[in-house]
């Protein structure tokens, strides 16, 4: 585990809410905590009830902000997962893949981070995409980290309520500072509204009978966006990517055209037991809301929005937020 930072002596001891049990406020709550703070978490989804545990997940910044200060939170996630990788109960492993290209002229600013990651070779390219980068990062088994997580949070002290939270008046009794960790319902609590809109993800969990062992990615695939994440013991196969698509239902003809994408791409995946299908809606936003909100009788600090990157921006995110509280 990460050596937990001191208390800073320079940062008094706060009295911290975090509203949102996702991967960004178990993150945030653990980090604060490790920073000597007095954490509690408010969430009416618990940890694996939320959009995280649908995740699939690989550490790649989908459909997310791209800026300098995104590209710090992702960084900064990827040097705290490689470190937890070697923790086996965090469910954290690392892989090698490849990403996928529809033309060569795609963004690979994400790769300059990544130590090992490297042009494909063309023999390696199936005929539909262009090129690929191959890449060593971090694959993230969400039931068994957010459990993980929690354990961690808990251990550090952390408290946890299960509840509704209607407005920021309910909590400033007795919080110094409130974090907004609140996913898809980012800004309803801010006068935010509207300004983070959903992105509905359909995924199916398959039993990895055929052993894989390396993920594939395909955001541009001609028929939809098409990846394969093998994990500890199963498949995750995706996806879709709609934009402002509320429905958490699964379609079943989503699933069949998914599947049929990915076993093109992947023929073993054929033989493998389906074991579950999956929706989640991902909280997209133009940019991350990462800052300071003003105007609350309590202070408090925004953290939602990060579209098809959250767990891959999580670390980042948490660090930041303990350093907008000492601001
Ligand atoms: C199919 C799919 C695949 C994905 N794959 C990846 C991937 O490979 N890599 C990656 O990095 N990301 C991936 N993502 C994106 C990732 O899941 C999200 O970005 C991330 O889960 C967002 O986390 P969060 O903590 O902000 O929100 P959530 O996980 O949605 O958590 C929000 C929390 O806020 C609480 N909450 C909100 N409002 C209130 C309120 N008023 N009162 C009380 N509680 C409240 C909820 O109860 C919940 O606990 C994927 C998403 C989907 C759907």
């Amino acid at each position: 585990m990460h050596p937990a930072p001191l208390p800073d002596a320079a940062q008094p001891s706060r009295k911290v809410t975090v509203i949102g049990a996702g991967v960004i406020g178990l993150s945030t709550a653990h980090e604060l905590a490790a920073a000597g703070h007095q954490v509690t978490v408010i969430a009416d989804q618990l940890p694996l009830q939320t959009v995280s545990a649908v995740a699939a997940a690989i550490w790649f910044p989908y459909h997310s902000e791209n800026s300098a200060a995104a590209d710090l939170l992702l960084a900064r996630s990827l040097a705290r997962f490689e470190e937890l990788s070697g923790i086996k109960e965090t469910g954290i492993d690392l892989r090698r893949g490849l990403n996928l290209e529809a033309s060569p002229e795609e963004d690979r600013s994400w790769a300059q981070i990544v130590a090992n990651a490297a042009e494909a070779p063309a023999e390696d390219i199936p005929r539909i995409a262009a090129a690929g980068m191959r890449a060593t990062v971090p694959v993230i088994t969400m039931p068994l980290y957010l459990s993980w997580l929690h354990e961690q949070a808990l251990a550090k002290g952390v408290k946890f309520i299960q509840r509704t939270i209607g407005s920021i008046d309910e909590v400033q009794e007795e919080a110094d500072t409130v974090v907004l960790a609140t996913g898809l319902r980012g800004g309803e609590l801010t006068g935010d509204d509207g300004t983070v809109y959903p992105i509905r993800g359909q995924v199916i969990r398959l039993a990895n009978t055929a052993g894989l062992v390396h993920w594939l990615c395909y955001d541009e695939h001609p028929q939809g966006v098409t990846y394969i994440i093998p994990r500890r013991d199963d498949i995750i196969v995706g996806g879709t990517d709609v934009a402002n698509d509320f429905n958490a239902e699964v379609d079943p003809q989503t699933a069949t055209d998914m599947l049929r994408r990915a076993i093109g791409l992947v023929p073993q995946l054929a033989g493998c037991e389906i074991l579950e299908h999956k929706v989640g809606l991902r909280p997209a936003r133009e940019t991350i809301c990462l800052e300071r909100v003003d105007g609350h009788a309590v202070p408090v600090i925004a953290a939602y929005g990060h579209g098809g990157a959250g767990v891959t921006l999580s670390w980042g995110t948490a660090q930041r937020v303990v350093e907008l509280l000492g601001t």
